[in-house]
C-alpha cells in the first residue's frame, strides 16, 4: 500500500508563544518539524525541534489507570468515567459539592470554559483556572483595578522598550529578534531585573533591583517623572483620577530613598525614569516575576501605572486594550452558588474581579492546602485536576503533597505520571493537540483579536482523550448534558466560531493566520472612555476601598517582602541569601519536557550564585549544593556567576523537589494570595 504524506502549516503548543510550524505527516505519524519559512517565527527553539520526541515519548501514558494499593492498574474510561462520576455524587450528598475542588489548565481547546461550566453545574465554587494565583494573573487584577483591562504592550513601533523582570531571550526565544529590533533601531532598552541578562548586557540602564522591591522601584521612577514634570499634564488632567493623591505619595519616594530599599543607585534611577519619560513612544513588558511577591498587588499598581502618566496609552509602539472576547466566553456560569469558595473571604477582590473579563470567578488555590490539612472553613474532599502540576509549582510542596495525599478522592488528567499524578487515585491519558481540532487564540494574552483553528491533523491512540471529550462525557454521565449540547468539540468549535460571525470551515482554511475578529483600535479611549467606574484611569480606586477589606488602600504603598533581609532580620542570620525563583528557561515550560532525553540533557537542576557569594560561602562552580529554607531542603549543582547581583540566588522551577520546597505557602499577598516566589530566604552550603 503506498503511504499517504501531507504538510501541513501548525502551530507548536508546548508554550504560550504558539509558534508556527510546518508539519509533515505521512500514514497518521509525524514525521517531520520545521520553522515556517518567510513566517514571523523564525527559529524553533529546543522544544519545538523536540515535538516529535515528545509526542512519541514513551513516558506518555496510552490508558486510564486506577491506583491500588499503591499499584497502578489499567483500567476502561468507562471504569473511570464511572468511579469519578460516583465520587462527586458521593462527597455531594455527605459534604457538599463545595468539598470538590476542580483546576484545569487548557486553554486553546476551549475546555477550560467547559471545566468551568461542570464546576458550576455541579455547584462548586472551587474551581481555579489555569495558574491562578501563582502564574500571570497578579498583576492582570492590578491592571483590571486601574484601567479596566491590562495594557498589553505594543512592540512593532515602540521607541523605548522596557522589559521589566522579563527576558524574551529564554521566555520568547523566536521572537526575540523583534525586541532586538527594537534597541539596534536605536530605540531605547531599559531593564528591571537582578540578573544580567544578554538582553540586560545591550541595556541603556538595568536596575539591578533587590528582588521584591519593585514597588519601591516604580514608585521611584513615579516620584523623578512628576518632580521633574515629565508627565503627561493634558491626559492627566482629562482621563485620570487620583492623581493629587499619587502625588502625595510619591514624594516620599525620592531615589535616595529608594536606593536604601532598592539597591538601585539613586542616578540610575533617575536617569531610567528620564529616559523612559521622554522617549515617545514606550512600552513595558512586564514579567511574571512583577507579581511574584508577597506585595505583588501595589507593586504590579505602581509599575502599571507608568503607561498611564507618561500619555502611552492606547497608542501604536505603547499600550493597547486588548480586544473583546466572544459571547461564549462569558456564558460559562448557569447559576449562582450559595456556598463561599476558598479563599474568598481572605481575597474578596481577587474572587470578584480576576475573572471578570469573562464575567466569572475564581476560588484562590494558594489556600487550598491549608484549607484540605485543616479542614477550615469547610473540609476539602476531592482534587480534579485537568493538566497543571501542583506538586512541583505551589509553593512550598512538602505540604502541597501532605494536603494531596489527605483527600479521599484525587483525579489527574495528563500526559505523564507528574509529581502530582502519583498521589492520584484516577489517572487520564491526554491526547495532544495535534490530534483534535484545536484553537489558537491570543485574546487571552497577547490583547490580539485573532483565532486560528487547526484541523485533527493525526488521529489520537483510541484511549487518549482529548480534555473537551472528557468534561463533556463526564457531563453526560453525571445527567447535566441539558448542560452540555455540543456533540463533540468540533461542534463546540463551531458553536464559537458562529458567535464570531464566521464558520469552523472557513477559519481553517485561512490556516496559521486565522481571523481577526476584532479590528485594533487605538485611542477607543477619547471615544469610549476607560471600562472602570469613573470611565477614567484610576490611581485612587474606590473599589479597591469598597469591594475589599479593612487595610486595603486604594491608592499604593510599598511594603517590605513578608521574609527579606530587612523585614526578617532575625531569619537572615541564618538564611542570609534572597532567594529568587522561577525566571524562565527555553527548555521547559513550567514542569514540562523533563523526561524529553534531548531536553533533559541540556540542564540539570540548578543555582545561580554570584561569584563573591561562592567564595563567601565555599562553593565551587559545578559543585553539588544543598539550599535549605525555613520549609526544606533540596540539592542541585551550584553556577557561579556574575551575572546575578551579590545576596541573591536563583533557581528555575519544575523539578520533582525542586525549587518550591523551599518557598512560603503562608505569607501571600494580601490582595490576591499570590506567593513570594520571587523573594524568601535561603542558605546554601557545600553537599
Ligand atoms: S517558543 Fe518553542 S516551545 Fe514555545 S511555541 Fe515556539 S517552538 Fe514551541
Amino acid at each position: 500500500m503506498s503511504s499517504v504524506e501531507k504538510i501541513v502549516q501548525g502551530i507548536c503548543n508546548l508554550c504560550i508563544i504558539n509558534c508556527g510550524m510546518q508539519l509533515t505527516i505521512r500514514d497518521n505519524q509525524l514525521v517531520k518539524v520545521e520553522p515556517i519559512s518567510g513566517s514571523i517565527y523564525r527559529t524553533l527553539c529546543p522544544r519545538g525541534l523536540a515535538l516529535r520526541e515528545w509526542l512519541y515519548s514513551k513516558e506518555h501514558i496510552p490508558y486510564p489507570m486506577k491506583r491500588v494499593n499503591n499499584e497502578w492498574r489499567r483500567i476502561t474510561w468507562g471504569e473511570a468515567l464511572s468511579t469519578i462520576s460516583t465520587k462527586l455524587e458521593d462527597i455531594k450528598e455527605k459534604f457538599g459539592a463545595r468539598a470538590v475542588a476542580i483546576a484545569a489548565a487548557d486553554m486553546n481547546s476551549g475546555a477550560d470554559w467547559l471545566a468551568r461550566r461542570f464546576a458550576n453545574v455541579y455547584g462548586t465554587p472551587n474551581f481555579s483556572a489555569s495558574g491562578g494565583p501563582f502564574c500571570e494573573i497578579g498583576k492582570r487584577l492590578a491592571a483590571w483595578l486601574t484601567y479596566g483591562y491590562y495594557p498589553e504592550a505594543h512592540l512593532p513601533s515602540t521607541h523605548c522598550l522596557v522589559l521589566w523582570g522579563a527576558n524574551p531571550e529564554d521566555s520568547s526565544p523566536t521572537v526575540k529578534y523583534a525586541y532586538e529590533g527594537i534597541y539596534k533601531k536605536q530605540g531605547k532598552l531599559l531593564v528591571v531585573d537582578p540578573r544580567t541578562t544578554d538582553f540586560a548586557k545591550q541595556a541603556n540602564v538595568h536596575a539591578k533591583v533587590r528582588p521584591g522591591t519593585d514597588g519601591a522601584f516604580a514608585l521611584g521612577l513615579i516620584n523623578v517623572i512628576i518632580s521633574e514634570g515629565l508627565y503627561d499634564k493634558e491626559f492627566i488632567k482629562k482621563w485620570t483620577v487620583g492623581f493629587d493623591r499619587l502625588v502625595e505619595v510619591a514624594k516620599d519616594y525620592f531615589p535616595e530613598k529608594v536606593e536604601k530599599i532598592t539597591w538601585v543607585p539613586a542616578h540610575e534611577i533617575r536617569e531610567f525614569a528620564r529616559i523612559y519619560a521622554t522617549t515617545r513612544p514606550a512600552t513595558i513588558r512586564y514579567g511574571v516575576s512583577v507579581e511574584h511577591s508577597t506585595n505583588q498587588f501595589q507593586s504590579a499598581r505602581a509599575a502599571l501605572f507608568l503607561p498611564a502618566l507618561t500619555g502611552n496609552l492606547e497608542v501604536e509602539g505603547g499600550h493597547v486594550r486588548p480586544g473583546p472576547l466572544p459571547k461564549i466566553a462569558h456564558t460559562w456560569q448557569v447559576r449562582d452558588l450559595a456556598d463561599k469558595a476558598v479563599g474568598q473571604d481572605e481575597f474578596p477582590l481577587y474572587y470578584k474581579y480576576v475573572y471578570e473579563w469573562i464575567s466569572g470567578h475564581d476560588a484562590n488555590f494558594a489556600r487550598l492546602p491549608e484549607v484540605m490539612l485543616t479542614e477550615k472553613p469547610y473540609p476539602i474532599k476531592a482534587f480534579v485536576a485537568v493538566g497543571g502540576n501542583a506538586a512541583t509549582q505551589w509553593p512550598n510542596t512538602n505540604k502541597v503533597k501532605e494536603a494531596l495525599a489527605k483527600v479521599d478522592f484525587m483525579m489527574v488528567k495528563d500526559f505523564y505520571m507528574t509529581e502530582t499524578a502519583k498521589l492520584a487515585h484516577i489517572f487520564l491519558p491526554t491526547a495532544s493537540y495535534l490530534e483534535q481540532q484545536y484553537f489558537s487564540w491570543s485574546a487571552y494574552y497577547g490583547g490580539v483579536t485573532r483565532i486560528a483553528l487547526f484541523d485533527k491533523y493525526l488521529e489520537p491512540p483510541e484511549e487518549r482523550w482529548t480534555d473537551s471529550r472528557f468534561w463533556l462525557e463526564l457531563a453526560k454521565m453525571m445527567g447535566y448534558g441539558e448542560y452540555f449540547p455540543w456533540q463533540d468539540q468540533e461542534a463546540f468549535n463551531e458553536d464559537i466560531m458562529k458567535q464570531m460571525g464566521t464558520t469552523a470551515k472557513e477559519v481553517l482554511s485561512l490556516g496559521a493566520k486565522g481571523f481577526y475578529y476584532a479590528p485594533r483600535k487605538f485611542g477607543q479611549y477619547k471615544s469610549e472612555g476607560f471600562p472602570t467606574p469613573s470611565g477614567k484611569v484610576e490611581f485612587y480606586a474606590e473599589r479597591i476601598l469598597k469591594g475589599g477589606k479593612e487595610g486595603y488602600d486604594p491608592l499604593l504603598t510599598y511594603e517590605e517582602p513578608a521574609e527579606s533581609v530587612v523585614s526578617r532580620p532575625d531569619l537572615a542570620k541564618e538564611y542570609p541569601l534572597i532567594l529568587t525563583t522561577g525566571g524562565r528557561s527555553m527548555l521547559y515550560t513550567h514542569s514540562r519536557y523533563r523526561y524529553i532525553e534531548s531536553i533533559r540533557k541540556l540542564r540539570d537542576p540548578d543555582i545561580e550564585i554570584n561569584t563573591e557569594d561562592a567564595k563567601k560561602y565555599g562553593i565551587k562552580n559545578g559543585a553539588t549544593v544543598v539550599v535549605s529554607s525555613p520549609r526544606g531542603s533540596t540539592k542541585v549543582k551550584a553556577v557561579v556567576t556574575g551575572n546575578i547581583i551579590p545576596g541573591v540566588v536563583h533557581m528555575i522551577s519544575g523539578w520533582p523537589d525542586g525549587c518550591n520546597v523551599l518557598t512560603d505557602d503562608t505569607a501571600l499577598d494580601a490582595y490576591s494570595g499570590v506567593p513570594g516566589f520571587r523573594s524568601s530566604l535561603c542558605k546554601i552550603s557545600a553537599a
